[in-house]
């Protein structure tokens, strides 16, 4: 139940990018549903996405209806990822348009908490973030005060 809770650290949610070679393709926040069905299988429904090619627009029919889409592929590798909805001819389907889906067999889903931070979650989220700030801060002032007192003794 663990990955529920993806979304919620503020923007910073799970990555999606090309699963051939891991271009950034878009992030947790732009999801507007993963309930999709692609022709490999589970598919999420994205608000915007990046680095792809678009091609040709054609009329496809869908569980959901007739649409006009347009397949897109990693920009990098040209490797497929998915597909955008250009248009929908149900009014009930409109609200998918300029919407892309992505397939989670042709994508790479990764949490970049995990990575360096590992077992600093919470901290980062109560705001340890404040600590390095700080220090920068300090660092800047002495540096600042070094300068000064070098071009005092200068003139
Ligand atoms: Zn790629």
């Amino acid at each position: 139940m663990g990955r529920q809770f993806a979304g919620n650290y503020g923007g910073i949610g799970t990555v999606y990018s090309c699963k051939k070679c891991d271009t950034y393709l878009t992030c947790h926040g732009e999801l507007t549903s993963a309930n999709f069905t692609g022709s490999t299988g589970p598919a999420c429904l994205f608000k915007r996405v990046w680095n792809i090619l678009e091609e040709e627009a054609i009329e496809r029919k869908m569980l959901t209806g007739m649409h006009v889409v347009r397949d897109v592929k990693c920009l990098v590798c040209e490797a497929k990822v998915g597909w955008m909805y250009e248009f929908a001819y149900s009014d009930d389907q409109t609200y998918k348009e300029g919407q892309v889906i992505l397939e989670l067999a042709l994508i790479r889903q990764s949490e970049p908490l995990d990575d360096p931070l590992g077992e600093d979650k919470v901290a980062l989220i109560e705001g340890a973030l404040e600590r390095p700030r700080r220090q920068r801060r300090r660092n800047r002032s002495s540096a600042s005060s070094y300068a000064s007192s070098r071009s005092s003794r200068s003139i």
